[in-house]
């Protein structure tokens, strides 16, 4: 058989890829992740992370992933900083094509691409987005000192990061499409009980309007079809996330409606030597340590995927 570079290529180094990481180079795997910007995706935009097992007093997001990838490197994880623009998975021999052309092989492949923010795709978000409309609260709270701002979501992060911007906000007006909050129970109820925080029930923002110096207000609709217009100087779309699916051969891929990938309980998806892990997954749970403990069931399922074979670098008796 034609001989692959890597006994595994993991694309993507959030909490997932790099916890297959850690387990495929710790296992002696002859293994690359490869990353189009810097280790850590999507937590190292939250402020503060309380229920990662271990850290008792809460650490930051960006903390928490600089010790992850640090923990990656203690076991000489080989890693590549560049953009995949295509991906070969059907075969015995998975390729991975980058934006300069390199061609690198693997047998087997961890997709842990992960997800972004969901849009609203209304007038407005893109006219003033970077100039009132955030995706990111860690990134942009400090920006709206004093001011009244608005958080559209009613999910974990709407509600974190609605208290989050009450750090920098005068008020924050939490604008939720339902009756109820979607958050868990604990931050509901920190939220329910900060004074700075107001909600709006039932209620859909229609348009953000501003003038050149940015967002001054928003055009809302209620339950019973009635506008009003409600002054902010910035808006925070948190209204979920969805896949970092565009560089996957989807046709291959078995995805539910919002283009998640389908995995069995061992991370495999619909293609022989293919898993994935985190929040590309279709699942219901979206948290740091599901990310990891799946990159963890990934990389287990690869070692067995691959058979008892020996480790790609010989142990040193002397270490
Ligand atoms: P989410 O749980 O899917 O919540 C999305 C929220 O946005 C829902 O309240 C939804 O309303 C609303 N929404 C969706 N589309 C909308 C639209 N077009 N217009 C208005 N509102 C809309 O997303 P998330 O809060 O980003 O969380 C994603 C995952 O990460 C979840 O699994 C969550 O538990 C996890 N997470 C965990 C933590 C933590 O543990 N500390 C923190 C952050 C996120 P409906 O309720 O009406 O559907």
């Amino acid at each position: 058989m034609q001989q692959a570079q890597y006994q595994l290529i993991i694309v993507g180094a959030g909490p997932a890829g790099l916890t297959a990481g850690l387990y495929a180079a710790r296992g002696r795997l002859k293994v690359l992740l490869i990353e189009k910007g810097a280790t850590g995706g999507q937590v190292l935009v939250t402020d503060w992370v309380d229920n990662y097992p271990g850290f008792v007093e809460g650490v930051s997001g960006f903390d928490l992933m600089d010790k992850m990838t640090a923990h990656a490197d203690r076991f000489g994880l080989e890693k590549k900083f560049a953009t995949i623009t295509s991906l070969d998975l059907t075969g015995d021999i998975k390729s991975v094509t980058l934006e300069n052309g390199e061609v690198l092989t693997a047998r087997t492949i961890i997709l842990c691409t992960g997800a972004k923010p969901r849009k609203l795709d209304i007038s407005g978000e893109y006219e003033f987005s970077g100039r009132g409309v955030s995706y990111c609260a860690t990134c942009d709270g400090p920006f709206y000192r004093n001011q009244e701002i608005a958080v559209v979501g009613g999910g974990n992060t709407a509600i974190q990061d609605a208290l989050h911007l009450t750090k920098f906000a005068s008020k924050v007006t939490v604008i939720h499409r339902r009756g109820e909050l979607r958050a868990t129970k604990v931050l509901q109820e920190k939220a329910f009980c900060n004074q700075k925080i107001d909600f709006l029930w039932n209620t859909q923002v229609m348009e953000i309007r501003g003038d050149k110096s940015g967002v001054d207000s928003l055009l809302l609709r209620h339950h019973n079809g009635d506008k009003s217009v409600l002054k902010v100087t910035g808006i925070f779309v948190l209204i979920g996330i969805a896949p970092n699916n565009e560089i996957l051969p989807l046709e291959h891929l078995h995805t539910d409606d919002d283009g998640f990938i389908v995995t069995d309980q061992e991370m495999a998806t619909s293609i022989p030597g293919v898993y994935a892990a985190g929040d590309l997954r279709s699942k219901r749970s979206r948290q740091i340590i599901n990310a990891a403990g799946e990159g963890a069931v990934a990389e287990l399922s690869i070692e067995y995927y691959l058979g008892n074979q020996a480790p790609d670098t010989p142990l040193n008796c002397s270490e």
